[in-house]
């Protein structure tokens, strides 16, 4: 009988039969067959080479994704008042996100105590701390050329979003490079997938990896990290967003999550916040009230724009992995994480899965090893779905205030 399994079931699996696998090993793991061979050659090579061919992925799809995005924000100069009020939100809404994913993974802890820094990677190096100037500095590229080739991240993302609103105001003129750009974004979403038709061999060699080097302990610290972003999830789901919604928009919470509740279930069962979106903004226009002129502005570009669950997951991740490989954060490591994962959720693309390959690009900026993202991804899919939720989540929430603000009036009772 032949079934076809979807990729998620299959890096699922292969997360399961990488700790089984990397268990089973763990006891032989000194013999010195086992060690050259098996862990590190056929392990690594399937994690490693996985963790590569992701890296080859991330420059072009964070260039093309931000430029496609920022050239289709012509509407920000003209709707004015309300494209500030949007663009001011989400970006506060993100940052407070990663805040809170920041702080809370530092309680939680989900990487302490299992130090795989000593074993699976031996020469972490984590960025100096500078001083704050020089991080915004550091964001302005002199050679965008040179940032596209080192890959720095942040001065690739400031010339992306530049050469985005040149274009919408060249308009007319420049429509040939537009188009050419809007190919490379698609072409750069085809790599992903290719490339993630691999993946769950390069879980499996990851997970099998980090197991047969730590046996059972290795285990607990995943649970962490999922329950850890989870609650985390919650939190700003319910104090921050109904808050807001509360006070500034005075909204019936409540209300709210009955009313958005059939639109979360869609986010959550597919993970994705582009599948999404014709369920939010039917909701907005026909359940809340909100009028076209609003929604049809907030809805799409916050689909686009404003991630904080998949910044949250940025947050706890990049502190997870930082501790499984015994690495201190400093403070400016911190704000880097800030700016650099609010950027990344940015250019994270609404579809399954987008959220942990952005993950790379904080991790980079850190200075943390890209084979962390290996650790997250055997779960990810179950900390997608939530994620996402919270993703459309913060759409719909801007939507009310913003449209409350204006005067509008919604169907509250
Ligand atoms: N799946 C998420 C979304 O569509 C993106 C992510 O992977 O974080 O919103």
């Amino acid at each position: 009988m032949k079934t076809k399994m979807s990729l998620t079931t299959k890096i699922f699996a292969a997360l399961v039969l990488g700790i089984i696998t990397g268990l089973a090993v763990y006891p032989m793991k000194d013999n010195p067959f086992i060690s050259k061979y098996l862990i590190d050659f056929i392990f690594n090579f399937l994690g490693n080479g996985f963790i590569r061919a992701i890296r080859m992925v991330v420059i072009p799809l964070v260039f093309f994704s931000l430029v496609v995005g920022a050239a289709g924000i012509e509407d920000v100069a003209k709707l004015g008042r309300i494209g500030i009020k949007t663009l001011i939100f989400y970006l506060s809404t993100t940052a407070m996100a990663v805040i809170l994913a920041l702080v809370g993974g530092n309680i939680i802890n989900p990487g302490k105590g299992v130090s795989l820094g000593t074993v699976a990677v031996s020469n972490v190096t984590v960025g100096q701390p500078k001083p704050f100037v020089d991080i915004l500095l550091n964001m302005i590229p002199i050679n965008p050329v040179e940032a596209l080739a080192n890959g720095n991240m942040l001065q690739i993302i400031v010339f992306a979003i530049l050469v985005g609103v040149s274009l919408s105001i060249l308009g007319e003129r420049t429509l040939g490079m537009k188009r050419l750009l809007e190919e490379g974004n698609a072409l750069s979403l085809k790599l992903v997938e290719i490339v993630m038709l691999i993946a769950p061999y390069g879980v499996y060699g990851l997970i099998s990896k980090t197991f047969a080097t730590f046996g059972f302990v290795a285990i607990i610290p995943l649970f962490k990290y999922f329950l850890g972003v989870v609650v985390i999830l919650f939190i700003h789901c319910l104090i921050t967003y109904q808050g807001i919604l509360a006070i500034v928009g005075r909204y019936n919470p409540l209300r709210f999550l009955k009313r958005f509740a059939p639109t979360m279930m869609v986010a959550f069962s597919t993970a994705s916040s582009s599948a999404a979106l014709p369920s939010s903004l039917k909701c907005m226009q026909e359940t809340f009230g909100v009028s076209k002129s609003i929604s049809s502005f907030t809805i799409p570009l916050g689909n686009t724009i404003n991630m904080d669950g998949t910044a949250v997951m940025q947050g706890v991740a990049t502190i997870f992995i930082a501790q499984i490989y015994g690495v201190d954060l400093s403070m400016a490591n911190y704000i880097t994480i800030i700016l650099t994962s609010t950027l990344a959720s940015i250019g994270t693309a609404g579809v399954p899965g987008a959220g942990v390959i952005m993950l790379g690009m904080v991790l980079t900026e850190v200075g943390l090893p890209m084979e962390g993202i290996g650790l997250v991804m055997g779960i990810d899919r179950f900390v997608d779905m939530f994620r996402t939720m919270i993703n459309i989540t913060g759409d719909a929430v801007c939507t009310v205030v913003i449209s409350k603000s204006e005067g509008e009036k919604l169907q509250e009772a």
